[in-house]
C-alpha cells in the first residue's frame, strides 16, 4: 500500500507511543515522514530503523520553535497532533499550573502547529489534519481525569472548527479517541501508582475486549484519515477504543 506516496507528514510526540506507530506507518505507505518529539535519542532511533523518516526534535510548547520549523519545510499535506499529557486527578487536585500545562500540550500546541501547516496546505489546495484526542473527552468520563479530559474535549472542538472552516479549501480535519493504548507514558503511570500489576488489571479492566490497545491500532486510523480514502471524511471524532464507550 503506497497510498501515501508523494505526500508530506509532519508528526508531534514520534518519538514514543502512538506518534511513533503512526510515523512508521506513515512512511510505511510512502509518506515522507517529519518526526518531531523532544525526545532527540527516541527520535535517532526511529529515523535509523525506518526508512522515509527524518528526525526534527520540537518542543511544541515553544512557539518560535514550531513557526522556524514550519518555515524550514515544504508545504505539509499531513500533520498530526499526537503530544499530550496525562493531569491524574479530580478537579480537588488540579492546581491552576496543572490545568494549564494540561491545555498548553494537549490544545494550545495543536491550535499552534495547525495554524502554522494550513497556510501551505490552502496553497496546496490539500491537507489531512489528524489530532489525537482520547475517548476521555467530551465522549466519556473518567475518573481522575478532570484536567485532561476537559483538554481532550477542546481537541474535538477545534477539530469541528477546523473541519467547518476549511471543508471548501481541500482540508480536511479529523479526530481519534483511543481508549488505553500500550505506552512508555502509560507504563510510567502504571508505575507511579506504587503497584504496577493491580493497576494494569484495573486498566485493563476498563476495556471491554479485555486488553489495552497497541499504538498500531491507532495508527491505521491515521493513515486512513490521512489519505485520500477518507476524502468524504471531516470534522469527526473517531473512537478507537477496544469497546470502552459501547
Ligand atoms: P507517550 O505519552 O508514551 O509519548 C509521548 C511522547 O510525547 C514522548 O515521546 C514525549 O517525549 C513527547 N512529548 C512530551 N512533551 C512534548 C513536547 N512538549 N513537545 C513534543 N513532544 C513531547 O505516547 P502515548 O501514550 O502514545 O500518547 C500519545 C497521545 O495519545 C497523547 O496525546 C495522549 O494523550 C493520547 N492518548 C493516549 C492514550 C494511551 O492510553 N496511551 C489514550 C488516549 C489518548
Amino acid at each position: 500500500d503506497q497510498s501515501l506516496r508523494g505526500r508530506t507528514a509532519l508528526v508531534t510526540a514520534a518519538a514514543n507511543g502512538i506518534g511513533r506507530a503512526s510515523a512508521e506507518a506513515l512512511a510505511a505507505r510512502g509518506a515522507t515522514v517529519i518526526a518531531t518529539d523532544i525526545d532527540a535519542d527516541g527520535l535517532d532511533r526511529l529515523a535509523a530503523s525506518t526508512g522515509g523518516i527524518t528526525a526534527q526534535p520540537l518542543d511544541v510548547l515553544d512557539a518560535d520553535a514550531v513557526a522556524a520549523l514550519v518555515n524550514s519545510l515544504p508545504p505539509v499535506d499531513i500533520l498530526v497532533n499526537c503530544a499530550g499529557w496525562v493531569h491524574d486527578g479530580s478537579i480537588l487536585d488540579c492546581d491552576e499550573a496543572a490545568w494549564d500545562r494540561s491545555f498548553d500540550l494537549n490544545a494550545r500546541a495543536m491550535y499552534r502547529l495547525t495554524k502554522a501547516v494550513l497556510p501551505g496546505m490552502l496553497e496546496k489546495g490539500q491537507g489531512s489534519i489528524v489530532n489525537i484526542a482520547s475517548i476521555v473527552s467530551s465522549e466519556k468520563g473518567a475518573p481522575r481525569r478532570f484536567a485532561y479530559g476537559a483538554s481532550k474535549a477542546a481537541i474535538i472542538g477545534m477539530t469541528k472548527s477546523i473541519a467547518a472552516d476549511f471543508v471548501q479549501d481541500g482540508i480536511r480535519c479529523n479526530a481519534i479517541c483511543p481508549g488505553t493504548v500500550q505506552s512508555p507514558s502509560l507504563e510510567d503511570r502504571l508505575r507511579a501508582t506504587g503497584d504496577f500489576d493491580k493497576a494494569l488489571a484495573a486498566f485493563t479492566a476498563r476495556q471491554p475486549m479485555g486488553r489495552l490497545g497497541k499504538p498500531e491500532e491507532i495508527a491505521e486510523m491515521v493513515c486512513y484519515l490521512a489519505s485520500d480514502m477518507a476524502g468524504f471524511t471531516t470534522g469527526q471524532a473517531f473512537a478507537v477504543d477496544g469497546g470502552w464507550s459501547i
